[in-house]
Formats: structure tokens, sequence, C-alpha cells
């Protein structure tokens, strides 16, 4: 089994490339975002009550998220493993998913964390946001919020992993092909 932490801030990528990771691995992809988005668009009160925090680009409380990838879990199938994209975003929520998974007998293998200049992340977040209609993407002010939020709660999370010894920066430029070669190459020779 092959789980696997996709990390990195707002913009980096997480969402392409995780598509392209979970064809070749035969992954089951958890992305914690896509995951409330549709609880918002079925109207469930997980969604309603996630909405305000999602609005303003600040963190859904941990135990609501941890709740939530419980559930998960344990309706996927799991043969190949799983791709975390969004998540963890806290030490607590780190520490919750080595809980879940130690039940599974099946840890963390790898963390990959997307490096992107923040320049170009708020670049990307704003073309993102004329397209995608994500609330979150539609105003610098928001944008600038999900970024500063990255760097004080979440990225922490680098340093739970980092001394696990599973930690590889990647660097997010580049084509996304470049960018997935990269991924590649640092899974392929753990
Ligand atoms: P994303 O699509 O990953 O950018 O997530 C969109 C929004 O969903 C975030 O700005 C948070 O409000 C919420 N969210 C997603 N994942 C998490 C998480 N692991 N912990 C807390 N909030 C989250």
């Amino acid at each position: 089994m092959n789980n696997i932490v996709l990390f990195g801030p707002p913009g980096a990528g997480k969402g392409t490339q995780s598509e392209l990771l979970i064809n070749k691995y035969k992954l089951v992809h958890i992305s914690t975002g896509d995951l409330f988005r549709k609880h918002l668009s079925e109207g469930s009160e997980l969604g309603k009550l996630a909405q305000g925090y999602m609005d303003e680009g600040h963190l859904v409380p941990d135990e609501v998220v941890i709740g939530m990838v419980e559930d998960k879990i344990s309706s996927s199938n799991k043969s190949n493993g799983f791709i975390f994209d969004g998540f963890p975003r806290t030490v607590p929520q780190a520490i919750a998913l080595d809980n879940l998974l130690e039940n599974l007998n099946a840890p963390i293998n790898a963390m990959l964390m997307l490096e992107v200049p923040q320049q170009e992340l708020i670049d990307r977040l704003i073309l993102r946001g004329k397209s995608s209609g994500r609330a979150d993407d539609q105003n610098l002010e928001k944008i600038n919020t999900r970024i500063k939020v990255y760097e004080e709660e979440t990225l922490p999370v680098a340093n739970y992993y980092r001394e696990q010894g599973k930690l590889h920066p990647i660097e997010g430029i580049g084509s996304i092909q470049s960018i997935f070669e990269r991924l590649q190459k640092a899974l392929d020779n753990q």
C-alpha cells in the first residue's frame, strides 16, 4: 500500500498533480477541500458548518475535518493506498491521520511538498478564480489570508513529516509534466 500526502500552499498544483498521480499509481484521492465543496453543494449540515470558514479562507476545525476523513477512509476501497490532498493542514490532523492509518497497518510512505514562490501562487489563484467560480479564489484579500493561514498553521506539518524522514521537497514551477516527473522520481526512489 502506498499512502502519500501531497502538501503545499493554495495554488501549488496539488489538485492537478493528484489527478496524474492517481492514474499512475491507482490511488484513492482524498481531497478535503473537494469533500467540503461537495457537502456545500448538497447543502448538508457539514457543508453549512464548513462554509463560513471556507468563505473567509480560514481552516475548518480539526475535529470536523478528521471525522470527515475517517468516514471517507472507511468507506473507500483501499487496495493501492490513498493520496491525501489538502490534508493534513495542522499538526493535530497529522497525528490523527497517523492514528487512523495505524489501525489499517498502512502508514504514510511519503510527504511530497510542492514549493512555489508566493507571487506565482497569487497569479495562479487569481487565474483559477476566473474559471473555477470558487468564492475563496475571487479576491486578493481572501487569497492572502489563505497563504498566511498556510504559513502560520499548516507549515509546521512539514516538520512533523521531516522528523519522520518522509518529507520530499519538490520544485513546483515549470510545466505540469516536468513537475509530475519530479514527483514520480521522489516516489520511485523512496
Ligand atoms: P482547498 O480546496 O484544499 O484549498 O480547501 C478549501 C478550503 O476548505 C480551505 O481554505 C479550508 O477552509 C477548507 N479545508 C480544506 N481542507 C482542510 C483541512 N485539512 N483542514 C481545515 N480546513 C480545510
